[in-house]
């Protein structure tokens, strides 16, 4: 079969950013094995597969994402094919043996060991539970030099009633303080001005041998020479302390965002998903970051439709979303994930019950949202040049502090990469329009 070379790879990934910095990973690792990369399935030797089991239907996507690939395989019997990511941890050898067709799986923690599963003629599951090989630094292959992900910590510990990632990404493991730093200044050098610090549980991070805590991290990173903007993701609430607050507030490179999962504004279901805080305690928490840093920008992910919900427990997300007045919001239908204490419980509610509770939190998103948006308009903000526009080849794009993706018509004179100021001239539900000052 002509029309492919030996070591090319196609990579697709679903999922998180966690999932799209894990195949930065893969990239990295394949690339010092001599590989290139193509965007044509149909050139490739290698086709890896990055998986995400979140939610059902990413695993519906990808299983028939998977069926073109064993398709394609039929006529090439010498390509390669390997999932990767949270189905192949998930599902272990009993993947390869429901499809014969895939010669390797591996999980999350087993990145570093790709070179071998390529070289080994034999179908292997790599899904050990092995933090030391999680721990290795890899390096990665980022399509962004201006602004990269960095994962500060892997795993879970909190067992959220609905979650498969304690199962899929095991325990909590922090990277030491000198290893993050150092990659940071390495990106640094490299002209990157924006880092995400990434970790499920930032709030919980803890220098494995000095136990520095997230905010001593921040500093750290705050620090580092040529970085001007320094973000972090996943937030959890129950871990926001007054130090990290004090942290966002205090260190002038830390942006003026939060990504704060609420799930349920019904302290019931947040009870039955095992969150380990009230929607009271929540509120308290909303009310700390506000005092302390006026103008921060908060965004939130909710559930819709788990086990048990009510029309009372949604009507009280519904509140929710009009008490706190999210920047924004990622709302799901719940979906019953294998391993998960939330599969087995009564109550399980219908499909229609839960897409239309999730319309009707979109809906009253949406108009928050748009309204808070409104009230840029006229101002003047600082935003970071991130290049042309994925929607609009004519526009260029850029983001506030606070997280808000402003689009402007480019000028000779800009870059990349660079910090300017914009006037706000028009906004939309997920966007602003700006004018760059002259
Ligand atoms: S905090 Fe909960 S939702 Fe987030 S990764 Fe851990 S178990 Fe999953």
């Amino acid at each position: 079969m002509k029309g492919y070379l030996d070591k090319v790879a196609y990579l697709q990934t679903w999922g998180c950013q966690m999932n799209v910095h894990d195949t930065e990973k893969i990239a990295g690792v394949l690339r010092g094995e001599g590989y290139l990369f193509t965007d044509k399935p149909e050139e490739a030797a290698l086709i890896i597969l990055n998986t995400c089991s979140i939610r059902e239907k990413a695993e519906h996507k990808f299983m028939s994402r998977l069926g073109y690939f064993r398709r394609l395989k039929r006529k090439r019997p010498g390509l390669l094919i390997a999932v990767a990511g949270c189905i192949a941890q998930q599902e272990g050898e009993r993947f390869l043996i429901d499809n014969q067709y895939v010669d390797f799986t591996f999980g999350p923690q087993n990145i570093v060991r790709l070179p071998e599963l390529i070289l080994k003629d034999m179908r292997k599951a790599a899904v050990d539970d092995n933090p030391a090989l999680a721990e290795t630094d890899l390096p990665a292959i980022r399509n962004d030099d201006t602004r990269a992900w960095v994962n500060i910590m892997y795993g879970c510990n909190n067992f959220c009633s609905y979650c498969v990632v304690p199962h899929t990404r095991g325990r909590e493991r922090s990277r030491p303080v000198d290893s993050i730093v150092g990659e940071i200044k390495t990106l640094a050098a490299l002209c990157c001005k924006e880092i995400t610090l990434l970790g499920q549980n930032v709030n919980s991070y803890k220098d494995p041998s000095t136990r520095a805590s997230f905010a001593e991290l921040l500093e750290h990173v705050n620090a580092i020479e040529d970085i001007e903007r320094v973000r972090f993701v996943t937030s959890h609430p129950k871990d926001l302390s007054q130090e990290l607050i004090c942290a966002i507030r205090d260190l002038p490179k830390v942006c003026e965002h939060i990504h704060l999962p609420l799930q349920s504004g019904s302290s019931k279901i947040l009870s039955m998903m095992n969150r380990k805080y009230s929607y009271e305690d929540y509120r308290q928490k909303i009310n700390l970051l506000r005092e302390h840093i006026p103008g921060i920008s908060i965004t939130t992910d909710i559930i819709a439709g788990f086990p048990g919900e009510t029309e009372q427990d949604h009507e009280d997300t519904l509140s929710a979303l009009r008490e706190i007045g999210f920047d924004g919001a990622f709302a799901f239908k719940y979906s019953r994930r294998p391993y998960t204490a939330a599969k087995e419980m009564d109550g399980q509610l219908d499909e229609q019950i839960k897409s239309e509770r999730l319309k009707t939190i979109l809906e009253l998103q949406d108009d928050i949202t748009d309204k808070i948006n409104r009230r840029l308009k006229g101002q003047t903000i600082e935003i970071l040049v991130e290049g042309v526009s994925a929607s609009d080849p004519n526009h260029w794009t850029g983001r506030t502090r606070t997280n808000k993706i402003v689009n402007f018509t480019p000028e000779k004179s800009l870059e990349k990469g660079m910090l300017i100021t914009v006037d706000i001239t028009n906004s939309f539900r997920h966007s602003l329009q700006g004018r760059p000052q002259g």
